[in-house]
């Protein structure tokens, strides 16, 4: 009786631009540049412009932005970063791939990032970087971490993986710190149709070393001043973020009118909705709601055919890949207590108003009960 509502729905994102993405792809078939290439280049201006910065270096995946940021840093064995536990791992992958150790930080209760106020407490002479991360596309307060970056001369990297468009003070993310590090990965906000990722800047040289170090550590053919990574972008995935980038904003538009319409919806419930800060212009790449009866809910709503999703279900700290850091439970309560009470409700541009009366009533229903 009632349509199923998915939690994410990219055929239906992909369908109304097939003819602009099948032209682009034909035309990188027919030039045949396959490794980064004009089209890459010409994505990586746009990108750059979109996000009001002078470079974008275009990358295999976020990770390997992340991993490259790192060593554009000089971060290595032991050094320490400064970061949340509550994201996807990824965000602590270049920390670890540079032999560095990830120092977890607790989160806000409100807006799930990096709480500014227990960064410098964290702080020790072996503190290289601050590495927080946009979560949920809700920028983080970015003020008063910079004021903590300039005070201890520590570079702030933007993990804005999930954060293309968000705006902090009305301005982009992506340079309020020394770099930011975006993927474009096929859920995220802005994804390719395969893997991606870019290291945004205003400094050329993080930029020129960005470039080499993603093609085998070499600006000259076959002469290698450092050792590098095959990180490069695909052409194809540069035709078709060209091609999706133009969307972007109307897309962003979209979630904000899908997050404003669930808030309306979902007033009234005993759900703590999510909330913008004053200083923020979400993304809005995921909308998640908590409960303490979480599990519970998130049975209810798969039974009723309404997609729902755990963003995340382990903190960082707790997770078994970080064991050896040595941290344990009751470390980071906050960040402990959203990992049990945090659900995703559907949120993609795409969405129409009946989906969304339907996550309403079935969520309605729950409490009902
Ligand atoms: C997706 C994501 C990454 C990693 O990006 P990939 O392109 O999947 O490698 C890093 N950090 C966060 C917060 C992410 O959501």
């Amino acid at each position: 009786m009632h349509e199923p509502v998915p939690y994410f729905d990219l055929a239906a994102q992909i369908r109304p631009l097939r003819k602009e993405i099948d032209a682009a792809i034909a035309k990188t078939l027919d030039n045949c540049s396959f490794c980064l290439g004009p089209d890459v280049a010409q994505f990586e201006k746009d990108f750059a412009a979109f996000c009001g910065a002078e470079h974008a270096v275009a990358f295999n995946s976020g990770t390997s932005a992340l991993h490259v940021a790192m060593l554009l840093l000089n971060i290595g064995p032991g050094d320490e970063v400064i970061t949340t536990p509550f994201t996807f791992v990824a965000t602590s992958w270049g920390i670890s791939y540079v032999g560095a150790k990830p120092v977890y930080v607790d989160i806000d209760e409100q807006t799930f990032n990096l709480d500014p106020k227990l960064i410098e407490r964290a702080i020790t002479p072996r503190t290289k970087a601050i590495l927080p991360v946009h979560l949920y596309g809700h920028p983080f307060d970015i003020n008063p971490i910079l004021a903590i970056s300039r005070k201890y001369k520590l570079p702030l990297v933007e993990d804005a993986a999930q954060a293309h468009a968000a705006k902090y003070h009305g301005k982009i993310v992506g340079t309020f710190g020394a770099m930011s590090c975006f993927s474009f990965y096929p859920g995220k906000n802005l994804g390719a149709a395969g893997e991606g990722g870019a290291l945004v800047t205003n400094d050329k040289t993080f930029a020129a070393r960005a470039r080499s170090l993603r093609e085998h550590g070499s600006t000259v053919r076959y002469y290698h001043d450092e050792v590098g990574f095959n990180y490069r972008m695909e052409g194809l995935q540069g035709a078709v973020l060209g091609v999706k980038l133009k969307h972007l904003s109307k897309w962003t538009e979209a979630r904000r009118r899908n997050a404003h319409r669930l808030h309306q919806l979902l007033a009234g419930t005993p759900l703590q909705l999510p909330l913008e800060a004053e200083h923020a212009g979400s993304a809005w790449h995921l909308y998640v709601v908590r409960h303490p009866r979480r599990d519970e809910l998130k049975r209810h709503l798969e039974a009723n055919g309404i997609g729902c999703a755990l963003h995340y279900p382990v903190p960082l700290h707790l997770q078994k890949c970080y064991a050896t850091l040595g941290y344990k439970p009751g470390d980071f309560p906050v960040a402990e207590k959203a990992a049990r009470e945090c659900l995703s409700l559907p949120i993609y541009p795409e969405l129409t108003d009946e989906q969304l009366q339907r996550i309403a009533e079935v969520i309605k229903d729950f409490f009902g009960k």
